[in-house]
Order: C-alpha cells, then sequence, then structure tokens
C-alpha cells in the first residue's frame, strides 16, 4: 500500500491558462517548446489484482514539468493539445517513453506486467498507427503484450475503423482496454464485435457506491457483463475500503485508485514491484 502523498502530485498554483485566444496561443507554443525542451514525464499508477492484492499492470500518465508553474496535470493542456493537433507528437512520445521504461524495468530484473498508455482519438484515427506502435515496439524491443492501449467509447463509434485499427493492433499481441467505461454514448454492440479486452469502469460510478443504490447496481451489472463476454474488468478511483469489498464482493478483477497507490515516478514502481 502506497501512502497517499502523491494524491497532490500535481501542485496548484494560482495563474493557470484560460480560454482567451492569446492564453491559447501561448499554451499552443508552450507546448511545443516543452516537446523539444523534453519537459513532459510519465508517472504510473499501479493496477492491482483484487484477489491477490498483486500488481498486475501500471498506467502511464502524462505530467508536465512546467518551469515556472510546476508539474501540471494532464486536464489542464492535454484538451488543447489534442484540439491543435500537438497530441500527435506527445502521443508518439508518451507511447515510446512508456514502452522504453517497461522494457527498462523488465532488463532490471523486475516482474513482467503490461504498461496501459492511453490514446487519443486523434491518435486513433491516423492511417499509420500500427506501424508506428509496430516500430516503437521493435526500437524499445519491448513484447507486444506487455503494452495495453487505453481508447474511450467515443473511438468505436466509427466501428468500421475501430474494427479495421483494433484488429491489426490485437494481431501484434497488444491488449485493448475501453477507458472511463459507462460515460459515453456508444451503443452494446461493439463489445462483443471489437477485439477488446478489457473494461475500465469510469471513477464516478465507483465514487457512490456506497450511497447511490444505482451506480452500485451500474457497477455490479457491469461486472457481470464483463465477464459473461469474457473480458477482464478494472474499476477506476477506488479510494476506500467499503468500495473494494464491493468489488470484491461482485468479483471485479482489478482495481485502481488511491486507496493502494496514487500514479507515482518510474523509480517507486520499480521499488514496489521488488
Ligand atoms: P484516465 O485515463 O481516466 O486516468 C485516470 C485518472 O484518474 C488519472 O488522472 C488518475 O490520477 C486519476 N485517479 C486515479 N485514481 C484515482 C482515485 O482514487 N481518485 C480520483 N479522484 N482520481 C484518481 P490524471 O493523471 O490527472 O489524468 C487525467 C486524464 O488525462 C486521464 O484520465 C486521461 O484521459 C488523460 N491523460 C493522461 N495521460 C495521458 C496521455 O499520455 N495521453 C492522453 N491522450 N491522455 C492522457
Ligand atoms: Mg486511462
Ligand atoms: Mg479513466
Ligand atoms: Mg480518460
Amino acid at each position: 500500500k502506497v501512502k497517499d502523498s502523491g494524491k497532490n502530485d500535481c501542485l496548484l498554483y494560482s495563474e493557470s491558462w484560460d480560454n482567451s485566444s492569446l492564453e491559447r496561443l501561448t499554451l499552443q507554443h508552450e507546448l511545443k517548446r516543452a516537446i523539444q525542451r523534453d519537459e513532459f514525464v510519465l508517472h504510473y499508477q499501479p493496477q492491482y489484482h483484487l484477489g491477490t492484492g498483486e500488481i498486475v499492470g501500471v498506467e502511464a500518465l502524462i505530467r508536465w514539468q512546467h518551469p515556472e508553474r510546476g508539474l501540471v496535470p494532464p486536464g489542464l493542456f492535454i484538451p488543447q493539445a489534442e484540439e491543435s493537433g500537438i497530441i500527435m507528437q506527445i502521443g508518439d512520445w508518451v507511447l515510446e517513453e512508456a514502452c522504453r521504461q517497461n522494457k527498462a524495468w523488465q532488463e532490471a530484473g523486475l516482474r513482467h506486467i503490461p504498461v496501459s498508455v492511453n490514446l487519443s482519438i486523434r491518435q486513433f484515427l491516423q492511417q499509420n498507427l500500427t506501424e508506428k506502435v509496430s516500430d516503437i515496439l521493435n526500437r524499445t524491443g519491448l513484447k507486444a503484450e506487455y503494452l495495453d492501449l487505453e481508447i474511450t467509447e467515443t473511438m468505436t463509434m466509427d466501428v468500421k475503423h475501430a474494427s479495421r485499427c483494433l484488429l491489426e493492433l490485437t494481431k501484434l499481441g497488444i491488449n485493448i482496454s475501453i477507458d472511463d467505461f459507462g460515460t459515453g454514448y456508444s451503443s452494446f454492440h461493439y463489445l462483443k464485435t471489437l477485439p477488446i479486452g478489457r473494461l475500465k469502469i469510469d471513477r464516478s460510478f465507483v465514487r457512490d457506491i456506497q450511497q447511490d443504490p444505482g451506480d452500485a447496481a451500474i457497477v455490479a451489472a457491469i461486472i457481470a457483463m464483463a465477464h459473461n463476454l469474457n473480458l477482464q474488468v478494472i474499476a477506476e478511483g477506488v479510494e476506500n475500503e467499503v468500495q473494494m469489498q464491493f468489488l470484491q464482493k461482485h468479483l471485479c478483477d482489478e482495481m485502481q485508485g488511491y486507496l493502494w497507490s496514487p500514479p507515482v515516478t518510474g523509480g517507486k514502481i520499480s521499488a514496489l514491484l521488488q
């Protein structure tokens, strides 16, 4: 169990980018510069098996080590990066860095676990995504089975594109997870047709499991449905024992949340795996 010191691993700061066009331009400019200056870092949040308590994976989560503003959380720059297209370069960096780090942990003799990487819609829609991912795996030497890609329900709405793209990626040996599951507007149809390996129950359903019978029912139903479809299921945002016990009772496979660990540095993950 990791102490929750990292809960505020992204420092708060008073000045932030507002939505004026000047601020947006400044942010875009700064994001480009940040790539050149290598100011992005990845933190990793452990994913635990709910039966054994073992770490069975980690999710890579980007932060921006800004020279004046401190550690900036992704919610403050990823939306702008998506809008402007800079996400393509940032996304390439994230993929390569996560694979490099995972390979480094393996070479240090640590237990082999997959790393999950969040894909943005633009990355998912690019023509040569599979080729790019395949190149990165070759360059870093990481086996495809140790990479998991997180997409959202929205990205499955173009079923034709999604099935072609996901089939290519899974043929390489990569696992696909659906992030923030339950918050999108997609149909259930894709769940049985697309090669998906895991559902990640959105933390908005987990949060009020205790007080809200509706949320409890939804979480229990997602777990049951996932298992009937032969999918793995992980709960996001688990913050307390009551939530964890509910998930255990309903045989959820894995959990991720502040209860056991916030996102931490790569060095901390090495220590946890030892
Ligand atoms: P996400 O993929 O759903 O990631 C989970 C978020 O929930 C992370 O926030 C994580 O720190 C937070 N979290 C984990 N456990 C708990 C908990 O117990 N309670 C609460 N309240 N929150 C918890 P973070 O790191 O700020 O990331 C936010 C979002 O930014 C991510 O949501 C993801 O959509 C996006 N993001 C992060 N890294 C990347 C990236 O490399 N590429 C892209 N395209 N998006 C990214
Ligand atoms: Mg995610
Ligand atoms: Mg999520
Ligand atoms: Mg997300």
